[in-house]
């Protein structure tokens, strides 16, 4: 048995003005729902929440203040989970909510807990789908994860995952970032993650991401440190999934 975390990151899940993009989560389930049937274990890391928001409430700008933010968060949750719950249905697929904080991997108990409650949804075979608790949780509050990249890397820990896949609108690690340097290479396995590596990744993300690269090479030292394997690879083919699962070269592979 072999489990698996995927992580979706917003740019991958929403369209150009910042709206969910339906079809790509179709095919994201359509995949999860195949990887569930040959008899892995399936773990989901959702971003998407805010953009399921301002399609909701018909919102292009991004919010300007935290409260608003965190408003858009709640209600798109809501409808991030209905979607999901609708389309893993058509599969047979049960899933349950997971919205995590900080606390969950700094307190001990909270911490065990929140195993049990993984380890029972996997037993029952209910795909969890994990985001921030971003509604109740700020900087400020000193409770945060931050990002779910970071939040992947953590729940990988959690439930003692065998592999992780982030997606992502970009198909790996370039030596430099590709959107501003055109001869930019992919780097195909990071074995070594030393300063160079992080270097590469400098600080920036897309327009509607939180991480950036920066946050997925940490949560690669995360899970690398424990055994995980991570790729980090294109979310515009779903189909990216199974291909990792079964070993082909896609992306930036980190052991
Ligand atoms: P997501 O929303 O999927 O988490 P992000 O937009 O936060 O994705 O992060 C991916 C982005 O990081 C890329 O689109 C690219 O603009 C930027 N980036 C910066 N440096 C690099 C690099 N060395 N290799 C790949 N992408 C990089």
């Amino acid at each position: 048995m072999q489990r698996i975390v995927v992580k979706v990151g917003t740019s991958t899940l929403t369209t150009e003005d910042g709206h969910l993009d339906i079809e790509k989560i179709k095919k994201i389930v359509l995949e999860l729902s195949n990887l569930q049937d040959k008899g892995y274990d399936v773990i989901l890391v959702t971003s998407g929440a805010v953009g399921a928001g301002m399609g909701l409430l018909n919102i292009s700008e991004k919010p300007k203040t935290l409260a608003e933010k965190q408003m858009l968060s709640a209600v798109g949750q809501v409808s991030l989970m209905q979607i999901y719950q609708t389309l893993f249905k058509e599969h047979n697929k049960i899933i349950g909510q997971l919205l995590l904080t900080k606390e969950e991997f700094s307190n001990r108990k909270r911490y065990l807990n929140m195993r049990n409650v993984c380890n029972a949804f996997l037993k029952r075979k209910i795909i969890p789908i994990i985001n921030e608790n971003d509604a109740i949780v700020s900087n400020a509050l000193k409770i945060k994860v931050g990002d779910n990249d970071t939040m992947s890397a953590l729940v990988s820990g959690l439930i003692d995952a065998d592999l992780l896949i982030i997606l992502s609108d970009i198909d790996g690690l370039y030596n430099k970032n590709p959107r501003k340097y055109e001869d930019a290479n992919l780097i195909h396995m990071v074995g070594d993650i030393n300063e160079d590596i992080k270097q590469m990744a400098g600080a920036e993300g897309s327009k509607f991401g939180t991480g950036g690269m920066i946050t997925k090479i940490i949560a690669a030292e995360m899970v690398t440190k424990i055994g995980t394997s991570l790729v980090i690879a294109s979310g515009d083919d779903p189909k990216n999934i199974t291909r990792i699962v079964e070993k082909e070269n896609i992306g930036t592979l980190f052991v």
